[in-house]
């Protein structure tokens, strides 16, 4: 199958042979047909299986195929979970259409509405963006959804885990009862079949497996360590094996920046993104770390959620994630499109307990490997685990959302670090391990 035998227009073939693809992932090539057919669509296919192009192509021919006098209103909204995804399917927007003359806008908070404004005002095709900023805008009057005829809903799991079921809901009653609905989404509750049986009208499915699943590309590993000892370990790692582009996980917002901190000092360019750097900062981030400029992005889960670096070599868990499910997605950063990738844990003895939910998630154990030098001490005992301390709750799909919440917290929701930022500022024993 070649992306010529999918009914896609010269100007797309065109893009997309500029961007170096020879032939079309397995969702694209069962997505784009079904999407030019006009059927709406549930695909099950998460972040690294080609998903944004598959969307992405027939909604650009679609809009290019019919011309419309008169001002430019938004005909495709594609709604993502965060600012980061948001920019990423814009720019992908951009790179595929541009041989086309339709217009774009990306709108997501953190940044001043001026511009997206301005743009607005003159007249766009297709909208992307989250859902708190487009609200803003929708109730400012600055954007008129009634002639949507393409609504995408982008990564509608973690919308969901981001409370931001209300907003949707806000958003669809804005749209026309006529158009084509396309939901992504990595992963099947209950709350997310609710959801697409409510948007969706007789839709296709198509399901795929990310195609280079963490067993097949990616190398794991285990490094036992006395959680005093990660950061050391860390930079040791990086330096012994020149590693050049590293992205590192931690679990809170100040762990990271510690982190970034002491591997800066360390001799390592270093940089953190996380939920309390401004969009400019992340984006500055983002940018030099894909450049090659800085060798080491500490991540929180959300910051890192949908980022697409190409052929990122390492991920380092610096601690593990609460939630077993993290953990894939964390890895799933690396070893993609086909690349080989390398994921190594460093795990103390207070994080027996995840590990063990990681493993039975993956159904496999994974092997462990102790770095000469690091030995863990058996005198350290775990930290007993207390509730309230630190243990999050597994996080719930239908998650009370912005409705339920105080202004304040609404607000963070919006932002796109709605309930993670909440827990990751709880006091406990995380916390004080990201410290160490
Ligand atoms: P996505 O799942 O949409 O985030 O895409 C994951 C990565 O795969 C991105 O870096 C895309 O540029 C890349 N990609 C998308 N389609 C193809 C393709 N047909 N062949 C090779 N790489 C692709």
């Amino acid at each position: 199958m070649t992306f010529n035998d999918l009914g896609l227009s010269a100007e797309l073939l065109r893009a997309v042979s500029e961007q170096g693809y020879s032939e079309p992932t397995p969702i694209q090539a069962q997505a784009i047909p079904l999407v030019l057919s006009g059927r709406d669509l549930l695909a099950g296919a998460q972040t690294g299986t080609g998903k944004t192009a598959g969307f992405t192509l027939p909604m650009l021919q679609k809009l290019s195929q019919k011309s419309v006098a008169g001002k430019r209103t938004p005909r495709a909204l594609v709604l993502t979970p965060t600012r980061e995804l948001a920019a990423q399917v814009a720019e992908s927007v951009r790179r595929y259409g541009k041989y086309l003359p339709l217009k774009s806008v990306v709108i997501f908070g953190g940044v001043k509405p001026g511009p997206q404004i301005r743009q607005l005002h003159n007249g766009v095709d297709i909208v992307i963006a989250t859902p708190g900023r487009l609200l803003d805008h929708v109730q400012q009057g600055n954007v008129d959804l009634s002639r949507v005829e393409i609504f995408v809903l982008d990564e509608a799991d973690r919308m969901l885990d981001m409370g931001f079921i209300h907003d949707i809901k806000k958003i669809q009653q804005q749209l026309p009862k006529q158009r084509q609905n396309l939901m992504f989404s990595a992963t099947y509750s209950r709350d997310i079949r609710r959801l697409a049986s409510g948007l969706l009208h007789d839709p296709a499915t198509v399901e795929v497996a990310r195609e280079n699943t963490a067993a097949e590309t990616v190398s794991q590993r285990i490094m036992p360590v006395d959680k005093k000892r990660k950061s050391e370990l860390l930079s040791h790692l990086i330096g012994a094996n020149n590693w050049q582009q590293v992205l590192v996980f931690t679990r809170t917002k100040h762990g990271a920046n510690r982190l970034a901190e002491y591997l800066e000092k360390s001799g390592l360019s270093a940089d953190a993104i996380h939920g309390n750097k401004s969009q400019a900062a992340r984006t500055r981030a983002l940018r030099q770390f894909k450049a090659g400029k800085t060798r080491v992005l500490v991540a929180t889960d959300i910051a890192a959620r949908g980022l697409d670096i190409d052929q990122l070599p390492h991920v380092v868990n610096f601690e593990l994630p609460q939630v077993a499910e993290d953990y894939v997605h964390r890895i799933g950063r690396t070893g993609r499109a086909g690349h080989e990738g390398e994921a190594i844990s460093l795990v103390c003895v207070d994080e027996r307990k995840l590990l063990r939910d990681i493993e039975r998630l993956l159904q496999r154990d994974l092997p462990r490997e102790v770095m000469p030098g690091y030995e863990v001490d058996p005198c350290i005992k775990a930290e007993p685990i207390t509730k309230g301390k630190g243990h999050r709750a597994p996080r719930r799909h239908s998650a009370g959302g912005r409705a339920g919440a105080k202004k304040s917290s609404a607000r963070t929701a919006r932002s796109g670090h709605g309930q993670r930022k909440k827990n990751s500022q709880r006091p406990g024993r995380y916390r004080s391990q990201a410290a160490a």
